[in-house]
């Protein structure tokens, strides 16, 4: 194998594109309902699958483009940013994951 072109193709329906890129590299994208699990692709294209925790400590990037008092949602393996879906309510904080 010798081609190093990027070769992923991404299914625009199913899977989140990235909204876009803080500062300091990480990758915010959008959850969608009730998505409990991140779906970004390694290299490898495969699916990362890490568990999305609400994320309380933000990155001063974060911070800067979200505000200190975002609901933001981070995957705890590769630490891509999820935020909440536009058509979900707002968790309480009662019934935390
Ligand atoms: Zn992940």
């Amino acid at each position: 194998m010798t081609d190093g072109a990027a070769s992923e193709q991404p299914h625009p329906h199913q899977i989140p594109s990235v909204l876009m890129t803080l500062s300091d590299g990480t990758k915010v994208k959008e959850r969608l309902p009730r998505m409990r699990a991140c779906n970004e692709r390694n290299a490898k294209n495969k699916m990362c699958a890490g568990h999305l925790k609400r994320w309380y400590h933000l990155t001063d990037a974060a911070r800067q483009q979200f505000g200190e008092e975002a609901e933001l949602y981070r995957c705890e393996r590769c630490h891509t940013i999820y935020l909440p879906n536009p058509g979900e309510p707002a968790r309480s904080g009662t019934l935390a994951w």
